[in-house]
């Protein structure tokens, strides 16, 4: 079997959280394209209907929408149930869904600061968690967390601690999965993006007047676009990593090299 067939994802059963839209949207379906079946997980049930139904009938693979606040317990337990009684069993988890609020340091509120902590990294915590013990039970399973470039650098002009810290988190969370599950098959590895044209980015006013100086910054003068983390994704997922784990993987068009 030649490479491009051993990457394949066929049979491969997935969730992705913060799957309706933007990056998540985008790793699903690659996924999807790849030839696995995928619970798109988002608290945003309607988007997440909408976008399951384009993304199967697109790859003609089984697409599920499914509910879920990553910050309550409860409610991953719920989402774990749900897709083990769609698929059987999980392959690979994208613990994706994450937010960004910008405020100063001096002025941030506890409020938000435990906001942005809550999804972002208590959030991936809840959901590997809840996915690895799946995955141990099963023998096997890859989980792919979504951290940032901005856990490597501080991020400006706009000031956002809170969010920089949670993916810092994330970035030693995953190698301490990693190393704590290594001898049980379960595989973790984070994606560490740099800015990418998402409605995260493009819906916040205060942060679409900053666009042109990020370019600037760039090395590659361009933001990037969620499409161009699928491959890694794919990778990331299937059978042909299975000597990868505890990695991070930074796609930012050099951003952070400078
Ligand atoms: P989007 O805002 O486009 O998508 C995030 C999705 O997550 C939304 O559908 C959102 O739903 C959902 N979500 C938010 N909170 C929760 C929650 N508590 N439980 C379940 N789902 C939730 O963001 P991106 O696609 O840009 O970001 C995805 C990930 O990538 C995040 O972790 C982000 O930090 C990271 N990232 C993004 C970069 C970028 O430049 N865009 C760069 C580096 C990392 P709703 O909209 O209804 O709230």
């Amino acid at each position: 079997m030649g490479i491009m067939e051993k990457m394949r994802l066929d049979g491969k059963k997935i969730f992705v959280t913060g799957g309706a839209r933007g990056i998540g949207m985008n790793i699903a379906r690659g996924v999807a394209e790849a030839g696995a079946d995928v619970a798109i997980v988002d608290v945003d049930i309607d988007e997440a209907a909408k976008t399951a139904q384009q993304i199967s009938a697109d790859t003609g693979r089984r697409v599920i929408p499914l509910r879920a606040d990553v910050t309550k317990p409860q409610e991953v337990d719920e989402m774990i149930a749900a897709v083990l009684e769609q698929f059987d069993r999980i392959d690979a988890a994208f613990c994706n869904a994450g937010i960004c609020i910008n405020a100063p340091a001096e002025e941030m509120t506890f409020e938000q600061w435990k906001r942005v902590i809550d999804i972002n990294l208590t959030g991936v915590f809840l959901t590997a968690q809840a996915a690895g013990k799946v995955m141990i039970r099963q023998g096997g399973g890859s989980i792919i967390n979504t951290a940032s470039m901005s856990a490597h650098i501080v991020n400006v002009p706009q000031p956002q601690c809170a969010y920089n810290a949670s993916k810092a988190g994330v970035i030693q969370l995953t190698k301490s999965l990693a190393v704590e599950w290594a001898m049980k098959g379960v595989r973790v590895n984070s994606i560490s993006p740099g800015y990418i044209g998402t409605d995260l980015v493009m819906n916040s006013p205060t942060l679409v007047p900053l666009i042109d100086k990020w370019k600037e910054m760039t090395p590659v003068r361009r933001l990037g676009r969620p499409e161009e983390l699928q491959a890694i994704a794919v990778y990331l997922a299937g059978d042909t990593s299975q000597f990868t784990t505890g990695a991070d993987f930074v796609i930012d068009g050099a951003f952070t090299c400078i």
